[in-house]
């Protein structure tokens, strides 16, 4: 294990603040390292992992699909394509879906379709996002992310305006007839799982309709079932005209999609956009199986009540103890804001065979996969409560990005 460590950190960039830890295989919601010792995965790969680790059906997905064709390039149709396409329309009730590789690229093909979108209606003003997202680390992602990701990286493209995230009268000011489009994370991920609130959510959409404004959500890290609702939109009753995907969307495969509908679709033709991999046999034969299972085990369902119990769980066990400040989230996407940065107990967790993810500095962030147990719960939490209060709440040195 520490070979393998010596070597990566030789060889590879110097872009993430790993733990120190090798894991060789998966199972469910366990996972072990090189060493066999075993852990329990709360963090499902920062919410890709959503069926746990190496479903037998979406292994053999995988399997059936690379003996078959791995690879065959976007200028020719291919099946297992097709046939996600369709579910996703089924499953989402839009009519229309774009295939990429990662979350990113979901967001780019995402701006470039509100940029026409924008010159088709003699619209000059800005795309916004809010105060505190992330939507990814392209150069016109960190444009609309927050500040501590865009250092050193200027210059960044014009276009682009920030509204104060939950705040109804910054989004009043700033939306007028000549915004362009509007990005939202339903529930804040790596800014720190921080739902946005139902009436800022309403109002939100009530101006972008008002306004001929495109409401794109970004349900990277929030959709595909996370918060107990397909897409986490849908507990705002509300309806965006574009939605990003990624992450569990491939079970661990690399994939993104833009899910929208036919009319914003056809502002782009052939030869505006595309990608190499996007959509690609092998990343389609595997989302399938997974949005096949969530749907035939009703695994949405299943992450509400579990959801439900964790919160409740967080609640009464952590409410209280030393350095605790709110718990919040939904379905099973968690949060403990902490009074101080909480590396040290994820590192401490790690030790005690838990693997949770500390985000925006100071936020135990929780990405269980839907399967994970109660029992598997109530382990981690006596752990946990056990780590904070073994904790002096002093300020440590402080980590200016979440691991990842
Ligand atoms: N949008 C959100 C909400 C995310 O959480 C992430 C990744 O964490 C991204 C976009 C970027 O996704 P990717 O890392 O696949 O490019």
């Amino acid at each position: 294990m520490d070979e393998i460590r010596q070597i990566s950190d030789r060889y590879h960039f110097n872009v993430y603040r790993r733990l120190p830890v090798v894991f060789s295989r998966g199972k469910g919601s366990k996972i072990w390292d090189m060493q066999g010792r075993k852990y329990i995965d709360f963090l499902a790969g920062i919410s890709v992992n959503s069926l746990g680790h190496n479903h037998p059906e979406v292994v053999k997905a995988i399997r059936q699909q690379a003996a078959k064709l791995i690879h065959i390039s976007n200028i020719y149709y291919s099946e297992p394509q097709t046939r996600l396409a369709e579910l996703l329309c089924r499953i989402s009730g839009y009519e229309k879906v774009f295939f990429c590789n990662s979350g990113l690229e979901a967001n780019e093909a995402a701006i470039k379709i509100a940029r026409r979108f924008g010159a088709k209606h003699n619209k000059s003003g800005n795309i916004f996002s809010f105060t505190n997202c992330f939507h990814g680390r392209s150069i016109s992602s960190i444009t609309m992310g927050s500040e501590k990701y865009k250092k050193g990286f200027g210059p960044f493209p014009s276009g682009f305006g920030k509204i104060s995230f939950n705040d109804i009268g910054d989004l009043r000011d700033k939306i007028n007839r000549d915004s362009i489009a509007i990005f939202v994370e339903p529930v804040q991920g790596e800014g720190g799982i921080i739902p946005a609130a139902p009436e800022f959510m309403r109002e939100l959409a009530r101006l972008c309709r008002e306004n001929n404004v495109l409401l794109i959500c970004d349900e990277i890290q929030c959709g595909i079932g996370r918060t107990g609702k397909f897409f986490a939109f849908e507990h705002f009753n509300i309806r965006p005209d574009l939605v990003t995907v990624a992450k569990s969307l491939g079970g661990g495969i690399p994939i993104g999609a833009v899910i929208t509908d036919k009319k914003i679709a056809d502002l782009i033709e052939p030869g505006d956009h595309g990608s190499t991999f996007g959509g690609n046999p092998l990343a389609c034969a595997s989302s399938h199986a997974v949005l096949s299972v969530i749907q035939n085990e009703n695994l949405t369902e299943r992450v509400r009540v579990t959801g439900n119990y964790f919160l409740n769980a967080l609640k009464s066990g952590l409410s209280g103890l030393p350095g605790v400040k709110e718990i919040r989230g939904i379905g099973l996407m968690l949060g403990v804001e902490m009074e101080y940065p909480c590396r040290p107990l994820v590192e401490k967790m790690l030790e005690k065979g838990f693997l949770i993810n500390c985000t925006s500095e100071k936020t135990l962030r929780f990405l269980p996969p839907f399967i994970i147990s109660t029992r598997e719960i109530d382990a981690m939490l006596r752990a946990l409560k056990m780590c904070i209060l073994s904790m002096k709440p002093e300020p440590v040195e402080s980590a200016a990005h979440s691991i990842y």
